[in-house]
């Protein structure tokens, strides 16, 4: 199917709702709030799963980048950790105050009447967390997060056997295949038609914001329009790329246009419904 295609015949419907990332996408990169995160999640690798520390940097990236993110690849090979404690350990230290209040993007958000809904792999305390420090925790229709897909912690067992993917990767042995992941996230297809069903999006009248590259592929290829977050160099498959949220009006002015032409819309109908009942 060529994506690019259906794609132009889907310019033509409306957009009805906003679907937003949050980390490095409703607040920046520049927080430095990212590298604390890696920080956090390399020495949770080190100090409580036992990953020996001259690697924990290569597999942490390494298992990112296969798997979405590097918690889900740790479950994959095998390594066992309740998903609470290790959100509590990467995201419970994180010094939010590093978020600054945007009331641009504020204002942004509260002038748009289209659904908008935040669809993160981080955790529900975390996505909560970093909305108030924004202030625009009361911007959106609902937060779809880490426990909507995955609701439930696995049972953990006693049977530790880690599947070694950095040697695997090295050294792919035929019929060896990497370990599926029991953890449901972004950009996985499955994951991101699991967050459309539970919010009911349609995801042909839908945007996405996102500052990840593979995210924006993954949701073009469901059919949404996409907005690359963080950088104004568009690359072939978002269909637009923004430095920041707040150029979004100068960007995307259909949105408003579209909003004020419904609004215009609603007004005459109830003109011509007061009219006829004068009348
Ligand atoms: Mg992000």
């Amino acid at each position: 199917m060529d994506y690019d295609g259906r794609y132009n015949k889907d310019q033509s419907l409306k957009c009805d709702c906003l679907l937003f990332d949050l980390d490095d996408t409703l607040y920046p990169f520049a927080s430095g709030i990212a590298a604390d995160i890696a920080k956090n999640i390399k020495d949770y690798m080190v100090h409580k799963l036992g990953v020996d520390e001259s690697v924990s940097l290569e597999l942490c990236i390494l298992l990112y980048k296969q798997y979405g993110t590097t918690m889900a690849g740790l479950r994959a090979v095998g390594y066992q950790f309740d998903y609470d404690d290790f959100h509590s350990f990467v995201h419970g230290r994180l010094a939010y105050d590093k978020i600054k209040p945007d009331p641009v993007l504020r204002n942004i958000l509260l002038s748009l009447p289209l659904r908008k809904i935040v669809f993160t792999n981080g955790d529900r305390i975390h996505a909560s967390r970093a909305l108030k420090r924004l202030g625009i925790e009361d911007c959106f229709e609902r937060v779809v997060c880490f426990e909507t897909l995955n609701p439930t912690s696995p049972a953990l067992s006693d049977k530790l056997e880690i599947f070694d993917i950095m040697k695997h990767l090295a050294h792919p042995q035929p019929g060896v295949e990497l370990p599926k992941s029991p953890i449901l996230c972004k950009p996985s297809r499955e994951a991101m038609l699991q967050a459309l069903e539970v919010a009911s999006i349609n995801p042909h009248t839908t945007i996405l914001f996102d500052d990840s590259f593979r995210n924006i592929e993954a949701a073009k290829q469901i059919g949404m329009r996409t907005v690359l977050v963080g950088t104004s160099e568009r690359k072939k498959g978002a269909d637009y790329a923004l430095a920041s949220l707040h150029n979004m009006k100068e960007a995307l002015p259909e949105l408003w246009e579209e909003a004020e032409k419904d609004e215009d819309v609603r007004n005459s109908s109830k003109v011509g419904i007061e009219t006829s009942v004068i009348a």
